[in-house]
């Protein structure tokens, strides 16, 4: 099968890192693998994993234990492509593919400086894409690829530093939430992915917070935005 990669197409800087040993049985599931990462990449990786499990508690969704191979590199290229990336996951292995931290250092994501914050708030996206497709099985093509992008930018958002969100949502650039989720369109994903990421927040605010989620999460949006 076709294998389906969630990634950000934005440029990074390289720079050669000082890996630890890989660790299998990471974050303590048999199913976690985390390669390549320092020590800071692997707790990140940890955390996500953490957080994810007990906001889908908090949803009502009781979570398998995670099947994830985490690969921490000094850069990412996009498989079939020359693009290089910030990371990416992709469902056919179940992989998660990481730049490290440092390396990128050169983004400014909504115009904020890089940080750990906001490094460990992109792994978390990544790993939101993760628990979303695991939780939905092989209905997961049935939601289309920007609202994969939309749920994941959402908690991404939600999750993220405290301190940091604080700051991305009094700065929200003059994103609003969109006026309804007919108007949810792939090429606001692809025109500005930073803009659609508060979008997708807001939007979830307005439309019941949780209970969208819980509700995206099962496909229960207008029929005519679900694939067939
Ligand atoms: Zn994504």
């Amino acid at each position: 099968m076709r294998s389906v990669l969630y990634k950000c197409l934005i440029l990074i800087a390289i720079l050669s890192l000082r890996a630890l040993p890989a660790s299998a049985d990471a974050c303590g599931y048999t199913g976690v693998r985390i390669e390549g990462a320092q020590a800071v990449e692997e707790k990140a990786a940890c955390a996500s994993i953490e957080k994810l499990t007990v906001y889908f508690r908090s949803i009502g969704i009781e979570s398998a234990a995670p099947t994830i191979h985490f690969y921490f590199k000094p850069e990412v290229i996009l498989p079939g492509t020359e693009t290089r990336v910030h990371g990416y996951f992709d469902t056919d292995d179940n992989s998660i593919h990481m730049t490290h931290f440092e390396g990128q250092a050169g983004r400014m994501p909504w115009g904020f400086v890089w940080s750990e914050a906001m490094a460990s708030s992109f792994l978390l996206h990544e790993v939101a894409h993760l628990f979303a497709i695991s939780y939905m099985g092989g209905d997961f093509r049935k939601l289309q690829r920007h609202w994969h992008e939309f749920l994941a930018y959402s908690l991404q958002i939600e999750l993220m530093d405290p301190e940091l969100k604080q700051r991305l949502l009094q700065f929200n650039g003059g994103a609003t939430a969109f006026e309804k989720p007919g108007d949810v369109s792939s090429m606001h994903y692809e025109m500005d992915p930073d803009r659609y990421a508060l979008r997708a927040y807001f939007s979830t605010q307005k439309w019941g917070g949780v209970t969208f989620m819980k509700n995206l999460l099962n496909r229960k949006i207008p029929e005519s935005l679900v694939t067939r």
